[in-house]
């Protein structure tokens, strides 16, 4: 198995990158803001607690975003890896994702982190932002906070993995397809484990 965190600030490509990765690798995508998004849009009791903080471009707290990401891990037994996109966005997310994974034996392989400098991601957000129907990504102070609380709470997870010998750096500049195989030089030279 293969499992692999796709990481980067928002904005960064991680889920058009992720729709290539599962083709080519067969690995299950795991998008905590697509599920997010998923029960907002059939207003369930997750979706309207997680709007509070979506809408401000603040973390949904941990307890409920591990909660509903345990729940997908394990409606899917039969997967040969995930590509986590998305998540951990913490320290204490990440310590809950190994926990989940050591109990059927598994564990990270590694964390590719997609690097895109501020300016190029707040383009990008408010160009996504024209077609994607989602709130947060139409203004521009929502944007602004979202790169601050990633850089505040998401970029430690980076030195977690790293201090573990599994975080790797990826530019994120350059075509899509340039990306890509950037991302899949760095997958093929991973050890699988069991
Ligand atoms: P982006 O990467 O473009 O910011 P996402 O679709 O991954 O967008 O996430 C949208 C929003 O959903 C985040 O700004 C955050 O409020 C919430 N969210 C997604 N994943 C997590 C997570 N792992 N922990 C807490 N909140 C999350």
């Amino acid at each position: 198995m293969i499992n692999l965190i796709l990481f980067g600030p928002p904005g960064s490509g991680k889920g058009t990158q992720a729709a290539y990765l599962v083709d080519k690798y067969q690995l299950l995508h795991i998008s905590t803001g697509d599920l997010f998004r998923y029960e907002m849009g059939n207003n369930t009791r997750l979706g309207m607690e997680a709007k509070r903080y979506i809408e401000k471009g603040e973390l949904v707290p941990d307890e409920v975003t591990i909660g509903m990401l345990r729940n997908k891990v394990e409606m899917h037994p039969e997967a040969a890896g995930f590509i986590f996109d998305g998540f951990p966005r913490t320290v204490a997310q990440a310590e809950a994702l190994d926990a989940l994974l050591a109990e059927s034996d598994q564990e990270v392989n590694a964390l590719l982190a997609l690097e895109v400098d501020d300016e190029e991601i707040v383009q990008r957000i408010l160009n996504r932002g024209k077609t994607s129907g989602r709130d947060d990504d139409n203004d521009e102070t929502i944007i602004r906070n979202r790169i601050d609380v990633y850089k505040r709470e998401t970029t430690p997870v980076f030195d977690y993995y790293d201090e573990r010998g599994k975080s790797q750096k990826v530019d994120g500049l350059g075509t899509i397809k340039e990306i890509f195989e950037r991302l899949c030089a760095a997958i093929d030279k991973l050890q699988p484990s069991r």
